[in-house]
């Protein structure tokens, strides 16, 4: 673990620094002491500013390190506001079933590294991960993204996050009750109101409910508007008591009005936004997390051979098109977006792909890192922290190899991710 004189310099940025969508060439020097940016210039010296050198006596253990980032793009580390660790891809009722259940940690565990590596170093879980996988990456145990959790996915019986089949069954899912990760199926106000205290008590950062059916459940449709106003106000007025914020799994365009009258903070794929529901999310300040890869991921799932239902697949083929009209409408009228990817419903380490299908409805490349950056980073409430590039911001740091902001294949120019002051990926 780095000592408090450690010192990283990273010299002649090409920078973006999330402030703006505007990028500085060259020639910015960025220092970072006990993990966070403590000088932006040009020139700055490998020398500690604390000045504990002289403090500290004979011994001298300060450490410099340097990276020179000529020819290199720096941003703030990633934020990909809709992730599903105990997923990959696969979510086959089978494939759930033969997994033993301490498997599931290890996996999200590798997952999680996958993300790092893409340059994401923050994510807000959207079901399935509890608290010990947190933990674990905030005690160091593993590597992985900061992480703002929300456990388990509210849903109505027979909704989105309810995995009833018609044989009369449960069948096994990412969201299955376990002691870190409460039931998640509830009807009517009372329980809704149990049930938010719940997750808070289980460590939930956010609430996360299905204000409308979805494509991977078997027996719901996203067209379909889910709970009622008097639960929905409920949910919404307890999480603010507890100082979190709820997002919503919302496709079907009243599930959608339904959120926002609610109060809600973010709604999440939006596919079938009409012009009173954007009209009604500029009103409120309401962000759209747009997940354009989940759609077209489960359909490269089913042609893989990935094991479905043949309902889920024949959801997915309808909304692809109809979702990314909506997304490029909202864009269009100024509502703020904020990158979520749904990986877990895509395999981990895809993430980026989403940012090159955001600027082809319309945002530009600037625009686009904002929302992978700043904007998501207000999103979650934790902008005064990560986000930007800033003295006295969280060290969350991406280089890119070449200094444009070209984001056709942002993957394979990762260089260094820089996490917390201390460069945790170097490809
Ligand atoms: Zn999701």
């Amino acid at each position: 673990m780095p000592t408090s004189s450690d010192r990283l310099l990273l010299t002649n940025a090409t920078l973006f620094d999330g402030t703006s969508q505007e990028v500085r060439s060259g020639l910015v020097d960025i220092a970072i002491e006990d993990g966070r940016i403590v000088e932006v210039g040009s020139d700055l010296s490998s020398a500690s500013a604390s000045g504990s050198r002289e403090a500290s006596g004979a011994a001298n253990t300060d450490e410099v390190e340097t990276i020179d980032c000529s020819g290199k793009l720096v941003t703030p580390g990633l934020i990909d506001c809709h992730v599903h660790f105990m997923a990959d891809g696969d979510f086959s009722p089978n494939t759930h079933a033969q997994t033993p259940f301490s498997m599931n940690f290890f996996q999200a565990a590798e997952r999680m590294e996958r993300t790092l590596a893409c340059g994401i170093t923050t994510v807000r879980e959207a079901g399935g991960s509890d608290l010990g996988v947190k933990e674990a990456q905030e005690k160091g145990l593993i590597a992985g993204p900061r992480m703002q959790l929300s456990i388990s996915i509210l849903s109505q019986t027979g909704g989105h996050g309810d995995n009833w089949e018609v044989c009369g069954a449960h069948m096994p899912g990412m969201l299955d009750a376990h002691p870190g990760r409460p039931h998640n199926i509830v009807d009517g106000p009372d329980e809704m109101r149990i049930k938010v205290r719940e997750l808070i008590r289980a460590g939930a950062d956010v609430i996360k409910v299905c204000t409308s059916g979805g494509v991977l459940s078997p027996r719901d449709d996203p067209q379909h508007p889910h709970f009622m106003a008097d639960e929905l106000d409920v949910l919404v007025a307890e999480a603010s008591a507890a100082h979190r914020f709820v997002m919503a799994h919302a496709q079907a365009t009243q599930g959608i009005k339904n959120a926002v009258r609610a109060g809600i903070r973010s709604i999440e794929h939006g596919i079938y936004l009409d012009d009173e529901a954007i009209e009604m999310m500029l009103e409120a300040g309401t962000y759209l997390v747009p997940t354009l890869i989940a759609p077209m991921g489960v359909i490269d799932a089913a042609d893989r051979g990935v094991d479905m239902p043949a309902t889920v697949i024949a959801k997915a083929r309808g909304v692809v098109e109809v979702h990314r009209r909506s997304v490029a409408n909202a864009i269009a009228a100024g509502v703020k977006i904020a990158m979520g990817t749904d990986s877990g419903v895509t395999p981990h380490g895809q993430n980026l792909r989403e940012l090159a299908e955001m600027e082809s409805l319309g945002m530009t490349p600037g625009a686009v890192l904002e929302a992978t950056t700043r904007v998501a980073a207000e999103l979650m409430g934790i902008d005064d922290e990560i986000g930007t590039i800033e003295v006295g911001k969280a060290a969350d740091l991406v280089v890119f190899d070449g200094p444009t902001l070209d984001l056709s294949d942002l993957r394979s120019r990762v260089d260094t991710v820089v996490q917390a002051g201390r460069p945790v990926v170097h490809s």
